[in-house]
């Protein structure tokens, strides 16, 4: 509930209390008045009685009086227990009946008291419980006028009391009726707020809202919560191919499939333009993947308007999945893991679903138990590195995959393969030290920063130098930008003489810097850098390794449409 609910709901809470308050005041009043005004008149003993009975009155209003204020916290106010407005009716209708027969019975002035909890519980528990109240105080006023009178008096406040009960009763229905208009009201204001307007999925402020709360309940409840993130592939496209209007009813019907495809509790969001999210509450990973998959076929099969002429022919999702609490800790996390996830299967050709791996999470089972904070530290230096160098947005994450793809292709053993991918997650971390001005540089670099540049596998060994666990991938940091012909830094070395694996690094780092924008050059299309591994390969690369990798790279599978 928001703060604003909060406090609207505090502020009636507190009119009510008052309301009550004032009914109880002059119910107080009725009695002593009645007490003193007989007092004299009375035998000791029925004055005595009649001490009791109203000790015992105040002691009863007292505790009602603290029944109604003890409850002041967000909890309590925000209770809506049925049982405990029932029984505060309850003791208010036997307190303003007492109240009215001691003053005087049917001659009571004091019957319009009902008129306070006629307008406090239908304020409170709305139209038709208000009714019911007032229909009782009807009963009971009439049935005092009613059994009052001696046979053959004439009573002559029956007809103001007729006129009474029609002001109970048309307090209790247009109060009712306003109370329940208003309810209406904000609960379309509600769904008119959480809800994304297009395609009635809800909107990006009340995903963060629901999620947030999500992961807490499930955290209390030890219960897995699984995210889907979701983009359409080649999107753009289809807009400037087809206009706004067209593809706004893409994203109407990608909206009815992904609701058709989840659990009623499940939550569907449009995360952004034409971005989607799924909160799947007690699900886990594998489950996930199932759903994820199943969207992502469904999307596939479905015929869209147009869609033979997009890239891959049709209109397809890309889909990242992740889970808490297995590889995100909290919300925050969670939603970056799903979109790391996202990142991977738009690079490996999209129209798939992918899986957040943390490669620090693979890289922990590897490594001493007193290492891990040491390389937790140095998972933080990495995304300073990405935070500041925006050229290389997902360079590293890029690099690891095809480092992956590379070491298959060259059959490395496992051993070797985990050093490659280690090395390529790290291979930058030396340029923590280089300002964002000179990362970002659109110039070219001076002879100075361009000194201060070249540093950066130097440095980079020197901090992982603490780690004992990562001792061998430290050749690979310090190597990467070495050249076949012996030109490279820092060491010059040439050919052979230039670890294997520091060889394999340089080939898809290149690569992948080719392809990538940087602020000094224009990226390279696919071709164009596949040309350009040719073109060096023999001088900056090794030409084996190059061969390899071109082979790969130009799979069907891998080839990466932009
Ligand atoms: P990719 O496969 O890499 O996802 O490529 P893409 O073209 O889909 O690129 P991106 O995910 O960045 O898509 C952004 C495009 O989504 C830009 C815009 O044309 C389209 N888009 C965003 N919001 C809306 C919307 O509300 N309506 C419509 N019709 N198009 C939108
Ligand atoms: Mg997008
Ligand atoms: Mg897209």
């Amino acid at each position: 509930m928001s703060n604003f609910e909060f406090d609207k709901h505090k502020r009636i809470y507190e009119i009510l209390s008052i309301v009550k308050l004032a009914a109880l005041l002059f119910s107080g009043v009725a009695f002593f008045r009645s007490y003193f005004d007989n007092r004299f008149v009375l035998s000791n003993t029925k004055s005595f009685y009649t001490s009791l009975f109203c000790i015992i009155l105040v002691l009863l209003l007292s505790l009602v009086y603290i029944v109604w204020t003890f409850p002041t916290d967000k909890k309590n106010i925000l209770k809506d227990d049925k049982y405990i407005q029932f029984a505060e009716g309850f003791i208010f209708t036997v307190i303003f009946f007492t109240a009215i027969l001691i003053s005087g019975g049917y001659e009571s002035s004091y019957k319009f008291l009902f008129l306070f909890i006629i307008i406090t519980s239908t304020i409170q528990s709305g139209m038709k419980q208000g009714i019911i109240i007032a229909c009782i105080s009807s009963v009971i006023i009439l049935a005092i006028d009613i059994l009052g009178v001696h046979s053959g008096e004439v009573n002559s406040y029956f007809e103001n009391d007729l006129i009474l009960v029609g002001v109970f009763i048309l307090t209790a229905w247009p109060l009712g009726f306003y109370v329940k208009i208003e309810g209406e009201h904000i609960e379309e204001l509600k769904r008119l707020v959480n809800e994304d307007g297009l395609t009635g999925l809800y909107n990006h402020r009340f995903f963060y809202e629901v999620l947030n709360k999500k992961i807490l309940s499930c955290e209390v409840e030890r219960k897995p919560v699984s995210m889907i993130l979701m983009d359409i592939d080649y999107f753009k496209y289809y807009n400037d191919l087809y206009g706004h209007q067209k593809g706004d009813e893409v994203l109407k019907s990608i909206g009815l499939i992904l609701k058709s495809s989840v659990r009623k509790t499940d939550i569907v969001a449009r995360y952004g333009g034409e971005e989607f999210a799924i909160v799947l509450t007690n699900t886990i990973e594998e489950d996930a993947i199932k759903i994820a998959e199943n969207i992502r076929s469904k999307i596939e099969e479905t015929y869209f308007e147009g869609e033979e002429n997009q890239p891959n022919g049709k209109i397809t999702v890309s889909i990242g999945v992740s889970v808490y609490p297995d590889k995100a800790k909290n919300d925050v996390e969670l939603i970056k893991s799903a979109d790391d996830a996202l990142y991977r299967a738009k690079f490996f050709n999209k129209n798939r679903v992918e899986t957040y791996t943390s490669i620090l999470d693979e890289l922990k089972k590897d490594i001493e138990e007193s290492d891990i904070d040491l390389v937790t530290s140095i998972k933080t230096l990495i995304s300073v590195i990405n935070a500041k160098d925006r050229y290389t947005y997902g360079h590293v994450e890029r690099v690891v995959a095809y480092g992956r793809i590379l070491a298959d292709k060259l059959g490395l053993s496992n051993d070797d393969k985990k050093k490659l991918i280690y090395g390529a997650y790290m291979h930058d971390i030396g340029k923590i030290n280089i300002s964002k001005e000179v990362l970002n540089k659109k110039m070219p670099l001076t002879n100075e920063e361009w000194e201060l540049l070249k540093q950066h596998p130097q440095n980079g060994v020197a901090i992982i130098k603490p780690v004992k666990s990562l001792r061998d991938i430290s050749s690979l940091i310090l190597h990467h930008h070495e050249r076949y012909d012996g030109k490279g830094y820092p060491g010059n070395l040439k050919g052979e003489e230039i670890p294997f694996l520091a060889r394999v690094l340089t080939v898809v780092d290149s690569f992948d810097a080719m392809t990538s924008n940087r602020p000094y050059n224009k990226r390279k299309t696919y071709e164009e850098a596949i040309e350009e591994l040719k073109k060096c390969s023999g001088t900056q690369f090794d030409p084996s390794i190059t061969n390899s990798f071109i082979e790969v790279i130009t799979k069907e599978e891998y080839k990466i449409l932009r």
